[in-house]
């Protein structure tokens, strides 16, 4: 269950549990990871119905149903549970999970509250309120927090980084180099976070056109620290088989027609009002690129573009990404899923990208070397799709 939950796609979770024993659903363990894979493949309602099914819901089983709804921006529906849960019961971890689900629906009101009510805030509570207020960009009142966290206690670089992440999207070119160069002089030997912050700073001169800087800072950062960048890679789940794009992938049999329909696709936003947002190009455009072709060719656009050819006309399509989604895909899905009235479900998952010999076999693009699955996941995953060819013979 907890591979299912971490590749996070939704048929691979069904076909799955379906093989499950019914006397497994008397055990709570058990009910309680199901509660957590529903959430992150994107079912609430299969996770509140295990929920309701537990006669004596534990503190994971609160968690994870918080999460559940914090995870599939039902905020209000988190809240609701949090106030249900019996106080005893409360934990630092139900703390996170509803403040990240009040900070994913925007219920600013609701997180204070809650927030002051916790008597003892830990350094992750915090780090989530700091995370809260900056993606409402309410950054007095983060720095703030991180201010008082401070007089007693060591900085924490996590705190500047949720800081930096929401003057990202709010194109603070200033706030951020002010919290960039504090970063490097606080944490000069946490090279992981300096290098995200320096993407992040990187991101925001490009997003405000400003490509010479964008370039300078990139430039400094692979001096520094050389040049590791992570690849934006998209999984998504077609009749069985898993295909995977990286951004302008060009390596997949169909591509030919998957740019076809990304374009159609494209043309159907620009029809029904959609303006595409040039900031979230991170570098100068090519030659022959305009800013339609170079965010259509995200590799979650293309991902989205193989399900309308391949499935036709599906009622259902998960696309999973290693690395978080630019704004303006995450607007286009909206409206894709709206104009085509189709669900479409974009899942992070849990784990990091590391390369997997397997993937030439479950992934018709051979060239990509990474893969989200590590090894016991890709095995299990694979039985999976086997399990479901069966199926369809
Ligand atoms: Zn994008």
């Amino acid at each position: 269950i907890d591979t299912c939950a971490k590749i996070g796609i939704r048929l691979i979770c069904e076909s799955t549990v379906n093989q499950f024993p019914s006397y497994l659903y008397n055990n709570q363990y058990i009910c309680n990871a199901l509660i957590s894979m529903w959430g992150k493949a994107g079912l609430v309602k299969n996770a509140q119905q295990i929920f309701e099914s537990v006669d004596q819901p534990d503190v994971i089983t609160y968690n994870a149903m918080i999460n559940a709804y914090g995870k599939n921006r039902m905020g209000l529906e988190a809240v609701d549970l949090y106030r249900k849960m019996p106080n005893s019961l409360r934990n630092e971890i139900s703390y996170i999970c509803i403040l990240n689900a009040c900070s994913h629906s925007g219920l600013l009101d609701e997180a204070y509250s809650i927030f002051n009510e916790i008597s003892h805030k830990t350094q992750q509570v915090i780090t989530t309120m700091v995370d809260c207020l900056s993606r409402l960009f309410l950054f007095d009142e983060a720095k703030q927090l991180i201010e008082d966290y401070e007089k007693c206690n060591a900085p924490y670089s996590v705190m500047y980084m949720a800081l930096l992440s929401g003057a990202r999207n709010s194109r603070q070119s200033q706030l951020s180099q002010e919290i960039h160069k504090r970063m490097q002089l606080l944490f000069p030997n946490e090279k992981n976070h300096l290098i995200s912050a320096s993407i992040l700073l990187c991101n925001i001169s490009s997003a405000l056109g400003d490509h010479e800087e964008a370039q300078a800072l990139r430039l400094d950062r692979i001096k520094e620290f050389g040049n590791k960048v992570k690849v934006g890679l998209s999984w998504t789940e077609v009749n069985g088989e898993v295909e995977q794009f990286t951004a302008h992938d060009q390596s997949h049999p169909r591509s030919k027609e998957i740019y076809a329909e990304a374009q159609r696709i494209s043309a159907e936003l620009i029809k029904y009002g959609d303006v595409h947002d040039a900031s979230w190009i991170t570098r100068p455009l090519g030659e022959h690129e305009t800013v339609e072709s170079v965010l259509c060719s995200h590799s979650e656009r293309l991902a989205i573009a193989f399900n309308f050819i391949e499935g036709r006309k599906p009622s259902f399509i998960q696309i999973t990404k290693n690395l978080r989604v630019c704004g303006d895909c995450h607007q286009a899905t909206k409206l894709i899923a709206k104009i085509r009235q189709v669900e479409i479900v974009l899942t992070k998952p849990t784990k990091p990208v590391i390369v997997s010999p397997i993937q030439k076999i479950l992934s018709s693009c051979s060239s990509n070397r990474h893969s989200i699955f590590d090894s016991d996941a890709t095995r299990f995953l694979f039985n999976n799709i086997k399990i479901k060819r069966k199926y369809r013979q």
